[in-house]
Order: C-alpha cells, then sequence, then structure tokens
C-alpha cells in the first residue's frame, strides 16, 4: 500500500507504519529517522537539520524534497510506502504531489490519526526511542525489558533530544501552524481518512476497512 500518515507528533504514526509493514511487506519512510541518522552520523545533511531539529523546528522544504525525491525512487518501494512525518508543510505537499506524477504513481489513501492533545503530551514526555533502530518504547507503559536497551537490537534507548517540554511545546505550535493544514488540503482531494483512535490497533483497522482489506 501507498499511505500517507498525519497526525500531531506523539499521535502514533510511527508505530502504526512499523505495524502496516508487517501486513504487506510495505517500507516505513520516516523523515525524523533519516534526519536523526544523518545528524548521528555527521553528514552534511546531519549538520544542516541539526539545530532545527534540536529546537523543535521545521527542517527547509527543499532539504526534506531532496532526500525523499531520492528515497522514492529506491527499489524496496515497489512493494509500497507508509511516509511517517512527510509531507508536513503545503509546499511539500505540492511537491510530492508533482514527483507522484511524474513517476506515474498514485497513493491509496492519506490517514489522519487525531489524539487528543492531554493523551499526546504525556506519551511525548514519556517516550523513549531506540537510537539504532528506531523502535518506540515508553517508560509507563511499554518499557524495555532491561531499562535502556532495545528488546529488538540490543542498542541504547533514550529520550531524544527534542523531547524536553520546551521543544515538545513548540513541536505541536509548528505542528497546528504547518502541518495541521494538510488535513484539509486531502479532503479536497478526496484522500482523507480520519481516525480518532489511541489504539494503534484500531488505527490499523479502520486504515485495513477503508482498502478493502
Ligand atoms: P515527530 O515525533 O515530531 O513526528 P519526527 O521524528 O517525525 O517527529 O521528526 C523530528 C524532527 O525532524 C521534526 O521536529 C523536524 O525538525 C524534522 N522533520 C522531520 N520530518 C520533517 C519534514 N517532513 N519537514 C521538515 N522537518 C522535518
Ligand atoms: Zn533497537
Amino acid at each position: 500500500m501507498k499511505l500517507i500518515l498525519l497526525g500531531a507528533p506523539g499521535a502514533g504514526k510511527g508505530t502504526v507504519a512499523k505495524l502496516l509493514t508487517e501486513i504487506d511487506g510495505s517500507v516505513q519512510i520516516s523523515t525524523g529517522d533519516i534526519l536523526r541518522a544523518a545528524v548521528a552520523a555527521g553528514t552534511e545533511l546531519g549538520k544542516k537539520a541539526e539545530a532545527a531539529m534540536k529546537a523543535g523546528d521545521l527542517v527547509s522544504d527543499d532539504l526534506i524534497m531532496g532526500i525523499m525525491e531520492e528515497r522514492l525512487k529506491e527499489d524496496d518501494c515497489k512493494s509500497g510506502y507508509l511516509l511517517d512525518g512527510f509531507p508536513r508543510t503545503i509546499p511539500q505537499a505540492e511537491a510530492l504531489k508533482g514527483l507522484l506524477d511524474k513517476m506515474g504513481e498514485q497513493l491509496d489513501t492519506v490517514v489522519n490519526i487525531d489524539v487528543p492533545r492531554e493523551v499526546i503530551l504525556d506519551r511525548l514526555t514519556t517516550r523513549r526511542t531506540c537510537t539504532d533502530c528506531g523502535a518506540i518504547y515508553n517508560v509507563k507503559s511499554n518499557p524495555p525489558q532491561v531499562e535502556g536497551i532495545c528488546d529488538a537490537c540490543g542498542g541504547n534507548v533514550v529520550q531524544r533530544d527534542d523531547e524536553t517540554e520546551e521543544a515538545i511545546g513548540n513541536r505541536l505550535d509548528v505542528y497546528n501552524e504547518k502541518t495541521a493544514p494538510l488535513a484539509d488540503f486531502y479532503e479536497k482531494e478526496g484522500m482523507l481518512l480520519t481516525v480518532s483512535a489511541t489504539s494503534s490497533d484500531d488505527v490499523i483497522s479502520a486504515i485495513k476497512n477503508k482498502l478493502g482489506m
């Protein structure tokens, strides 16, 4: 399947994307994971993105479109992709539309995962992430078996740099201002599926239902 997953930080896009990859072999493409890997590796891209990410601001549309044009051409995308954290601005959505047209591809649907703000805030402050494989944990509801160590890959499980209270507040403001308007954009394109659910299993069921799976 070819999907966009929209939703505020902490809405569960990454978790849902990981579950969906197991259903039909589609790949998860997370611009946040790509950028964090670039920062960790100290590449040119990482150097350009680091300051904005740490503050919870968006990285420039040009940089993101450069990454995505390359990424969507890779072979593994032939079995489908789940776009997690992209597009995040109207210019990115417009540019993606042009890119897909050029590639002769069509998305199945755009899923907007709608979760109440209190739930989001609680999740983001308790969220921990594996720096190696991106697996997501929660100190309260889903801690790794050994504190600080990833169950899946043995990597380090840490709190992200942009998950301080200040950066979280900024990320939510940026989301409301720049990304929330994408729901209207895709509604007008006739592609929007809004799911109000805090359980990833319920989100998955709604998607399967919509795609007739
Ligand atoms: P979130 O949990 O906020 O959804 P992500 O892992 O998707 O986090 O993104 C982390 C950070 O990476 C963002 O706050 C932003 O700085 C940058 N980023 C990721 N995707 C994009 C994008 N499509 N456009 C601009 N910046 C992005
Ligand atoms: Zn891991």
